[in-house]
């Protein structure tokens, strides 16, 4: 609990908050206050002063002015579901923009400007009522925020881009409180900085998006190979990522069967390999040939490639990462996946704590390639391939067995690492100044520079800092 001066100072602060905002301010006496501070993942338990949910871009300019007048450590929550669980703080304000729901398509302009409180499933549900997208990432209830301000990898970013690149501008209140417009015309630097280093340059309150045609049916591979394979699917995998167009975006999956009633259920939760891969056009235009060495690793356990709705395939396994659990994600990006690499992920497969552990690889490249490599913050252009590495499970128990699992597999992968990282895979807090340089990369002192112009004072610093 907080001393007695402490406890004054949140409390002037909760009432300041209460006087401006239109939106539900929640402090730690609130009923709500465990719901409000709670986040997708269950290993994290932080107890912030207040909470401040706010309603639209008004309540965001009060919240900032608030932070400044009573100097709260401040942390900014957009979908709640970066691992490391960095939307939530202790003792702090969190500036919660989650009630932020709105989403408007403007179909003639192929644009969407969505608020920053709507999660991916939300915004493909009213892009795809015109057959258009943004690529988002492969689970639905991720938020756009945090995962477009860290980049963005999804199912059709080799034809489409990560998601940061269809950002064509953004609003976003800085620390002044001034609410801004960044785009290639204004605020340039702004704009380059929160396309892959978007942590702690202000609240963005709203990105406008271009959009692609896709949809509303794709066509993709989901093919399942047996875990005794393993190597001989990853090598003749890795093999074909070698000429798949940018159509295609493969990945390949080290996971567990799902327990889906189109699968027999003596495969229910053994070990397998998954092969994924999603067509970035229309479904009859080709989409067959271009999938097919995908499809054709040898013999499979079961294959169920077909064609399917977009939004269907974007929320295809979000079942499989429930709120509450507990996790723990880091990854690699990778120039090469050589076969001393493959044989190590492999090994590390075969010792994954439970059966919701996954190792994914992920094939960069095409469209996330021609973007130059220092068009945006996002340093990874040239990577071929992002190799995360999660650790899913319930039982507080297995709490160091799942973590430890992690570190270790992602310390065997590191000698086959470009150096780099992914911000929004980047583990738990106690790992972010370590990490700045692998995630930054050579646009590390320009984010800094970029920061200290807009928030001089440092009051995002604390978000700039977690990954
Ligand atoms: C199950 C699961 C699947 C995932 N799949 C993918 C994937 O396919 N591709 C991919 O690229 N990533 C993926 N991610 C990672 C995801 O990109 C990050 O977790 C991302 O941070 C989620 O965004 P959020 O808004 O939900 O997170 P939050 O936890 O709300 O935010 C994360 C951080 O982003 C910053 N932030 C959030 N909102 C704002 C804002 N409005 N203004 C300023 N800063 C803000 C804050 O610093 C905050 O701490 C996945 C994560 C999970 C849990």
């Amino acid at each position: 609990m907080p001393s007695e001066q402490a406890a004054a100072g949140e409390r002037a602060l909760a009432e300041r908050l209460r006087s401006s905002l239109r939106g539900e301010v929640i402090d730690r006496g609130h009923p709500g206050y465990d719901e409000a501070r709670a986040v997708w993942n269950g290993l994290i338990d932080r107890r912030p002063a207040v909470i401040a949910r706010c309603a639209g871009t008004a309540d965001v300019v009060e919240a900032v002015a608030a932070s400044r007048e009573h100097r709260p450590v401040v942390s900014i929550r957009g979908g709640g579901h970066q691992v490391a669980g960095s939307g939530v703080c202790d003792d702090g304000l969190v500036i919660d923009l989650s009630p932020m729901k709105g989403v408007h398509v403007d179909p003639s302009a192929r644009t969407a400007r969505a608020q920053a409180g709507v999660t991916w499933g939300e915004l493909d549900r009213e892009t795809q009522l015109h057959g258009l997208v943004t690529p988002g990432g492969e689970i639905s209830a991720t938020g756009i925020a945090g995962l477009t301000l860290g980049g963005g990898l999804g199912f059709v970013m080799r034809t489409f881009g990560l998601s940061c690149d269809s950002v064509r501008s953004l609003e976003i209140v800085t620390a002044d409180g001034v609410v801004r417009t960044a785009s290639r015309e204004e605020e340039p630097d702004l704009f380059w900085a929160a396309r892959g280093g978007g942590r702690g340059l202000g609240v963005v309150t709203s990105f406008e998006f271009d959009l692609h045609a896709l949809g509303p049916e794709v066509a993709g591979v989901l093919v399942l190979h047996a875990q005794e394979r393993a190597e001989e699917v990853l090598r003749a995998w890795r093999d074909a990522t070698y000429t798949a167009p940018e159509t295609v975006t493969p990945e390949i999956l080290l996971w567990s069967v799902p327990a889906g009633p189109a699968i027999p259920p003596e495969l229910h939760r053994s070990n397998c390999v998954m092969v994924g891969a999603v067509y970035g056009g229309p479904p009859d235009g080709g989409a067959t040939a271009a999938l097919a060495p995908q499809r054709d690793l040898g013999p499979p356990l079961m294959d169920l490639s077909g064609t399917l709705p977009y939004v269907t395939l974007q929320s295809a396994n979000t079942w499989r990462f429930p709120d509450g659990e507990r996790y723990f994600m880091k990854s690699h990006f990778m120039e090469e996946l050589t076969d001393d690499a493959i044989r190590t992920l492999v090994d590390w497969d075969s010792r994954r704590p439970t059966p919701e552990s996954l190792i994914v690889v992920r094939t960069l490249g095409g469209a996330v390639a021609r973007v130059g490599p220092d068009d945006s913050a996002f340093a990874h252009r040239s990577a071929r391939y992002n190799v995360s590495i999660d650790a899913g499970w319930r039982d507080p128990a297995l709490d160091e067995a799942a973590i430890g699992w992690a570190r270790s597999a992602w310390d065997a992968m590191k000698p086959f690492s470009s150096g780099g990282t992914y911000v929004n895979f980047a583990g738990l807090g106690e790992d972010a100044s370590e990490l700045r340089g692998a995630v930054f990369g050579a646009h590390e002192e320009r984010l800094e520079r970029t920061r200290a112009a807009y928030d001089p004072e440092g009051l995002f610093a604390p978000a700039a800092r977690r990954p």
